[in-house]
């Protein structure tokens, strides 16, 4: 360990938890938060994950102290901040558009918050130095930000926001406005700091794979309300509904009668049909449910092959280098999204296979 990462990680600890109750935020009569319950461990990585408008920013601005909120508090550990300006909670932001100032050398940009908190001169050199060693911007501490490329603002910015050695970070899709290259080398970056440092950090996305990446537990949010909070592995392997499935990769969401149902296992389809096993938490006989199953979880089969076999007649082959992403269409008109290495052709018929373990069962959630 550098001794930068030694000086910096005394903001550890800082506090043991923040609490949010019942955190509402209404635009009107529009409820764009609703409830929020939320226990955030000092040092944990959070990511706030969920499609535009699911009201991820408007819970990061409730934290940051920039909107008020509409009912319910904010805690840390036992002093409630929700009361708090923004400037007196002693929190680190960093936004999708950078808001560095233009006129200032990335230096000057850095010591901004120092100076405006009094801080020393050799202190302020010292913090500065670490923190532009930290997101390698060291050669770089006499340019303006614009002369800079837009990762290398975005570690502007961030920098910024670890020199302070905040209580939290705050992170609003800090990587949306860069390019595909750059948004992995900088969440690689972002993890790494956050691996250093242990600042406690709430990061909005909305992006699932940014989200499994980087964070130790992720909130998924649906409409203002959290739909599912586990860790990464708890959220791709077993997602709580078609919404989250979706979310996760389950590309595939059909729609189907429920056959029979027992001791968890669930059977599905169309009279006359094809039939297909999955798992369920329940589903009852007679009504309508969805099987979630992630394109890459098919297999192409031997024809005549027994359990969870659809026969579909391919429309769509994209090659992607190791595999090649299909589209093919059983006969009842499902069309199913898989991904195999075998070289296939559109008009061609193929029997694909998912074990039972590897379709999962949602009861009553036809909306997806
Ligand atoms: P995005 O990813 O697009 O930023 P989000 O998940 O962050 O979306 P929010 O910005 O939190 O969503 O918005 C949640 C809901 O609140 C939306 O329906 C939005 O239209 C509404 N909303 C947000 N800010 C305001 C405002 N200042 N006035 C009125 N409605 C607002």
């Amino acid at each position: 360990m550098t001794a930068e990462v030694v000086a910096a990680r005394g903001a550890r600890g800082t506090f043991g938890a923040l609490r949010l109750e019942g955190v509402t935020r209404r635009f009107g009569k529009a409820v764009a938060l609703s409830g929020l319950d939320l226990l955030i461990e000092g040092g944990e990585f959070l990511a706030l994950l969920g499609p535009s408008g699911c009201g991820k920013s408007t819970a990061l601005n409730c934290l940051a102290g920039l909107l008020p909120l509409s009912e319910g508090g904010i805690w840390l550990d036992d002093e409630r901040i929700d009361g708090l300006p923004p400037e007196r909670r002693g929190f680190g932001m960093v936004f999708q558009n950078y808001a560095l100032f233009p006129h200032l050398s990335v230096r000057r940009n850095v010591a901004f918050g120092l100076s405006v908190r009094r801080v020393g001169k050799a202190e302020t050199a010292r913090r500065v130095d670490e923190a532009l060693r930290m997101v390698e911007l060291t050669e770089h501490e006499n340019k303006l930000p614009g002369q800079l490329s837009g990762g290398q603002q975005q570690r502007v910015a961030i920098a910024r926001a670890i020199v302070l050695r905040p209580r939290l970070v705050l992170m609003d899709e800090p990587l949306s406005n860069l390019d595909a290259k750059l948004r992995v080398q900088m969440r690689t970056e972002i993890r790494r700091i956050h691996q250093d440092l242990g600042l406690t950090t709430v990061y909005v996305t909305h992006d699932q794979e940014e989200a499994l990446a980087l964070a130790d537990r992720v909130v998924v949010l649906r409409a203002g309300r959290v739909e599912q909070i586990g860790t990464p592995e708890d959220v791709y392997t077993y997602p709580a509904s078609t919404y989250i499935a979706g979310f996760m990769g389950y590309r595939n969401l059909l729609e189907l009668p429920v056959l029979s149902a027992a001791d968890g296992r669930v059977t599905l389809g169309e009279p006359d049909g094809p039939e297909l096993t999955g798992v369920a938490q329940e589903a009852v006989e007679g009504t309508r449910a969805v099987a979630a199953v992630r394109p890459e979880d098919f297999r192409v089969a031997a024809s005549g092959q027994d359990g969870n076999a659809l026969s579909v007649r391919v429309e769509v082959s994209e090659f992607h280098g190791r595999e090649v992403a299909a589209e093919g269409v059983t006969d009842g008109g499902q069309v199913i999204h898989f991904r195999t290495p075998e070289r296939i052709a559109p008009g061609e018929r193929v029997t694909l296979t998912v074990p039972p373990e590897r379709v999962l069962v949602f009861q009553g959630e036809g909306d997806g």
